[in-house]
């Protein structure tokens, strides 16, 4: 049987058991998905275990991804590019000689969620991505990669804004780290992506608005329905939540783990619901 997992802490709330086991099941493949809490100071001891208990693949979430990098790249397998540019990993595989290759799928997921709701390539397009953390990280090297003209940064903290310019395109002119402009988001982009945590609580306070009388369109990495995205679309933006980045991530995934292509539209039905 192959057994893979999704670690995190908390990790209860993750979709991806739900959408990776449909997968295995519509390719036919005897394996199991499972969601295990593991914490940051937990992760080492884990993954041996792991290993010895036979899991061929892992995914990783919050806390674990940058942890994972620090902790298993001297010793990798092999290295992912994407792993590699982001300093995080995501994506786990036990290769013969009992080393994990170590890969990050959230760049290739967020590039595939922000063509999905512009409906068109980032080629040419100006993106404003809000928040420096591990996932604004991948999301401002998916829109660089992607062919964006213009790529502006915002962080609460701008000094950690600036250091994720320094660390992945030092040379990119076309990467700037920005001030709101009246506390809203500064104007003139297509899109704008929120990346930071806000909107994992209830109580969370808005992330800013697109600049008032633009409606840019709005994609939000928290994989459920939030204030900010009601607000956009009640001014009239196209919105999105994280679950097509999520499914992109699991997709590609899932192929590093069987050498398949993903069932996709059984994992969708798995994670959307039935259309
Ligand atoms: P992270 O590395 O811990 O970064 C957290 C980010 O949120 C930082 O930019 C931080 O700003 C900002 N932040 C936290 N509290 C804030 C506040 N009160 N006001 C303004 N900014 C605040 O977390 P992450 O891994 O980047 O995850 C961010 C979000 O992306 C989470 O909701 C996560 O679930 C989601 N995500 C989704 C997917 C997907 O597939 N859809 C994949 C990865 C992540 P400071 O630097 O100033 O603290």
């Amino acid at each position: 049987m192959l057994r893979l997992a999704v670690l995190g802490d908390p990790v209860a709330h993750s979709l991806s058991p739900r959408f990776q086991q449909a997968a295995l099941d519509a390719a036919g493949l005897d394996g199991r998905y499972e969601a295990i809490r593991c914490p940051a100071d937990a992760l080492e001891a884990r993954l041996a275990a792991l290993a010895a208990a036979g899991y061929r693949g892992l995914n990783l979430t919050l806390p674990l991804k940058e942890r994972a990098w620090a902790l298993l790249a001297p010793r990798a397998a092999a290295i992912g590019d994407a792993a590699a540019r982001l300093a995080a990993v995501n994506t786990l595989r036990l290769e013969t000689d009992g080393r994990w290759r170590l890969d990050n799928t959230d760049l290739e997921g967020c590039r595939a969620a922000a063509e999905s709701l512009l409906g068109a390539p980032l080629t040419g397009r100006r993106v404003l991505v809000l928040g420096a953390g591990g996932a604004g990280r991948a999301a401002v090297a998916a829109c660089l990669d992607g062919g964006c003209d213009a790529v502006l940064l915002w962080n609460r903290s701008p000094e950690r804004a600036r250091a994720l310019q320094r660390a992945l395109a030092p040379d990119d002119a076309r990467l700037a780290v920005h001030a709101l402009v009246d506390g809203r988001c500064p104007g003139g982009v297509d899109l704008v992506i929120q990346a930071t945590r806000l909107g994992l609580a209830a109580d969370d306070p808005l992330p800013p608005l697109p600049a008032a009388g633009e409606l840019p369109a709005a994609l939000d990495l928290v994989t459920q329905s939030t204030a900010w995205q009601r607000a956009c679309a009640a001014a009239g933006s196209r919105a999105a939540d994280g679950r097509e980045m999520l499914l992109a991530q699991g997709a590609a995934s899932f192929r590093l783990w069987t050498g398949r292509d993903a069932p996709l539209a059984a994992m969708r039905t798995a994670l959307f619901g039935a259309p």
